[in-house]
């Protein structure tokens, strides 16, 4: 890094637009515009930097090539787990540009959107995106990673609904990057993650739907080692419109509905969408499909029905944050008996570990996401694993030192004989040097590198490898 004298810094806030703002290390408002959903991310770079415009991005993209700061990219900080000592902490979240195309059933975004801020206004519309699991991640942050949602075995991982993105790339050139334009470039952003670029914005295909059937069942208890198996089995059977989740949490004792305080809790996700079918339809054939669930065990809370496009988070009900979060994740090539009872002899009601949340995603048997992981149009990792497991730390930090590795390392190491060879990116936290062999396959890995090298060849956008 060169040393950055303070006209340059000068320079480039009379160049930003008036929302922009520029704090170097140690200058007031610094922490709060470094601050985001993880409370327990530690940025200490040279400057953080909030841009409002592409043309301020293509300003602080020119201002930290000069230098030779390194760039790493924030929206809303859900994916932040890596320390930064270094270098610019870019943060998007003031470009909240939204335009949807009715006619032609798009909505493009800019790279501060976040999904709770946009699908009213898609919803009203008369269209559904298809998201992820939480309404307050930053809509390009997750497709940088692929994408995988409560809706994807039908309708496909959030990367592939998009049709153009607008780049700052590390010449300080904005690019208007599609698959006739920039192929290279285009594949490598659906799930390639990092050292490509800044995403200022980027255009979706919709669906025309108002509703999809989900929700989810709660159970707890003796119910939750019956439930458990019976969804394992269950996943084998289910046709493509079904995608399905099982979450084992822990509720603290305060700070959330009494109905769960101081519980442990399965909650089984689940959503069934089909566009070509009426709501009445999915309503019926969801609710028939989950009947096995419903009949496994005790059910100690229900909140499946119809959904409107904009309530999908009511799937997941994942937390709005911020909170503290350490996450591991890892793809798996099948669970059976054994697995769940091995999950549970760690995870289960009355144990002791330091996960709030051990979830397991049913992303194979068919459908969409398993396509997406062995089609050649998107750079997705871990999408052939029909299963992800992903554990997420008690939220008090003072435990991530020791007691969420000594758990993670323990469970990890008793579910080993189920681990695949690739792990999604969005779930790996931050990904050490053998974690990061794991992100891609290795032909895709090595697309990766040789696009990463040409667009980006002095690493002006950390990788953190
Ligand atoms: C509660 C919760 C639920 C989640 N559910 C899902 C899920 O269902 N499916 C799933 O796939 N993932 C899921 N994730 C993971 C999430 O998608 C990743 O953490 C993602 O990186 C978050 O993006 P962000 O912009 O919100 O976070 P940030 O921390 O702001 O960004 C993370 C990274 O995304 C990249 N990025 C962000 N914006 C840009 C940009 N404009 N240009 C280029 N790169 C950019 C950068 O590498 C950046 O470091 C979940 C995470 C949480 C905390």
């Amino acid at each position: 890094m060169g040393a950055v004298p303070d006209s340059a810094v000068a320079e480039l806030r009379a160049a930003l637009s008036a929302d922009a703002v520029v704090h170097a290390r140690g200058e007031a408002g610094y922490a709060e515009e470094a601050a985001g959903y993880n409370a327990a991310s530690k940025i200490d770079t040279d400057f953080v930097i909030g841009i409002a415009t592409e043309e301020d991005a293509v300003a602080v993209v020119r201002f930290a090539a000069a230098y030779r700061l390194p760039i790493t990219i924030g929206a809303t900080g859900h994916g932040q787990y890596r320390p930064l000592h270094e270098g610019v902490y870019l943060r998007t979240h003031r470009m909240r540009k939204l335009e949807i195309d009715k006619a032609a059933k798009t909505f493009t975004v800019g790279a501060g959107q976040r999904w709770f801020q946009v699908l009213p206004a898609i919803r009203e519309a008369g269209l559904l995106a298809v998201t992820g699991s939480s309404p307050s991640v930053g809509i390009i942050g997750l497709t940088m990673g692929g994408g995988v949602g409560p809706l994807s075995r039908k309708l496909g991982i959030v990367a592939d609904r998009i049709l153009a993105y607008r780049v700052v790339t590390a010449d300080g050139d904005l690019k208007v990057v599609t698959a006739d334009s920039y192929p290279d470039l285009f594949q490598a952003l659906k799930g390639g993650k990092v050292g490509l670029g800044l995403v200022t914005e980027a255009t979706f295909q919709a669906e025309e739907m108002e509703h999809v059937y989900g929700g989810g069942l709660f159970f707890v208890g003796d119910a939750i080692a019956p439930v458990w198996h019976a969804w394992a089995d269950w996943t084998k059977t289910l046709p493509v419109e079904a995608t399905t989740s099982a979450n084992i949490v822990r509720f603290p004792p305060v700070g959330v509905p009494e109905l769960f305080a101081g519980r442990t809790v399965l909650h089984i996700r689940f959503a069934y969408v089909d566009p070509d079918a009426s709501d009445e339809e999915m309503a019926a054939k969801g609710a028939a499909l989950i009947e096995p669930i419903r009949a496994a065990g005790e059910v100690y809370h229900d909140t499946l029905g119809l959904l409107a496009a904009d309530e999908l988070g009511a799937i997941h009900l994942d937390p709005d944050g911020p909170l503290p979060m350490a996450v591991a994740g890892q793809g798996l090539v099948d669970i059976d008996h054994e697995f769940v009872d091995t999950l549970l002899s760690f995870a289960g009601d009355g144990k002791d570990v330091a996960f709030v949340a051990t979830e397991v995603r049913h992303w194979g048997h068919g459908g969409a996401i398993e396509e997406a992981g062995v089609n050649t149009v998107n750079s997705i990792g871990g999408a052939r694993a029909p299963y992800h497991l992903l554990t997420i730390a008690t939220p008090v930090e003072e435990l991530f030192a020791e007691a969420f590795p000594a758990s993670r390392d323990a469970v990890y190491s008793a579910l080993a004989k189920w681990f695949g060879p690739e792990t999604n990116y969005n779930w790996a936290g931050s990904p050490d040097d053998e974690k990061w062999r794991t992100l891609w396959s290795p032909e895709t890995a090595a697309r990766l590198e040789a696009t990463r090298a040409k667009y980006d060849p002095e690493h002006l956008f950390t990788t953190g490898h």
